[in-house]
């Protein structure tokens, strides 16, 4: 078990031009949960997770990691400080093989030319081989152990989520941000991604995942925050969240 990580985020704003794309985000996500956020498209789901993470920088607001004010985020940093994300398209080396791609995971954890040695060559040396076997055992514990040596952008969409994942969890994060883990999945891997979220939970990660499929909110999420037109609706636990009649509203139209 790690050290799972909580996460703040208050009063987060970032334009893009004329177009307001985050008006007053908050996000509170204890330590050790899977907490989603939902809100209809546009509604700035990706944009506080790219404010959160500094690939976008946020016009005011604070993010903190632990209790920890995060200033002046950019995403190498915040991978530092134990971060994890994927990313709504799997941005993933499509020529290397599944196997290879988890293990350059382990960059953002060590930064050492090993983990580049490791990846694509026979695994020679005592630290490429110890790499690249906790490769193979993230590569199954997201259920891709068959398809190690395959070309990860020959692998079908939903399988090529599930490696992000695994190559997220490769750098040994805190906590983990995953947007649209589902998209794409069939119903088979849908189960297992449900487990797998909350296997990743048990191991003392916490989980922030950007949503659209509800039922999977609804089983896997400890807590849920609805965003509209940029801000925070409210933050409730799903039976709670997706019955308000305001959350509904918004959905709806209405
Ligand atoms: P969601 O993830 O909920 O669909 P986004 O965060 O992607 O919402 O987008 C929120 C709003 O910000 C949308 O109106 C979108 O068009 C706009 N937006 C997001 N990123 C950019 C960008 N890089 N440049 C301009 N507008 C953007």
């Amino acid at each position: 078990r790690r050290d799972a990580l909580s996460l703040t985020a208050r009063g987060l704003v970032k334009g893009f031009g004329g177009v307001r794309a985050l008006r007053s985000a908050d996000l509170a996500v204890p330590a050790g949960t899977i907490h989603a956020v939902v809100g209809p498209n546009g509604s700035g789901k990706t944009t506080l997770l790219n404010t959160i993470t500094g690939y976008v920088r946020a016009d005011d607001g604070t993010v903190r990691l632990g209790g920890r004010a995060m200033v002046r985020r950019s995403p190498d940093r915040m991978a530092r400080a134990g971060v994890g994300r994927t990313f709504q398209t799997p941005r993933l080396l499509p020529e290397l093989s599944a196997l290879d791609n988890v293990l350059l995971g382990a960059y953002a954890r060590e930064r050492s030319p090993a983990v580049v040695i490791a990846a694509g060559l026979p695994p020679a040396r005592r630290e490429a081989a110890a790499l690249a076997a906790e490769a193979m055992a993230y590569l199954r514990f997201v259920g891709l152990g068959d398809v190690a040596g395959q070309q990860a952008g020959a692998l079908p969409h939903g399988k090529q989520r599930l490696l992000e994942i695994g190559r997220a969890l490769m750098a040994r994060p805190s906590l983990l941000l995953l947007d649209e883990p589902a998209a794409g999945l069939s119903m088979t891997e849908l189960d297992a991604l449900g487990r797998l979220l909350r296997e990743i939970r048990a191991d003392g990660v916490t989980v922030v995942l950007i949503e659209h499929h509800i039922e999977l909110v609804a089983e896997v999420a400890d807590a849920v925050t609805v965003l509209h037109e940029g801000a925070t609706l409210l933050s409730a636990p799903p039976a709670t969240a997706l019955t308000d009649d305001r959350v509904l509203d918004v959905y709806l139209g209405r």
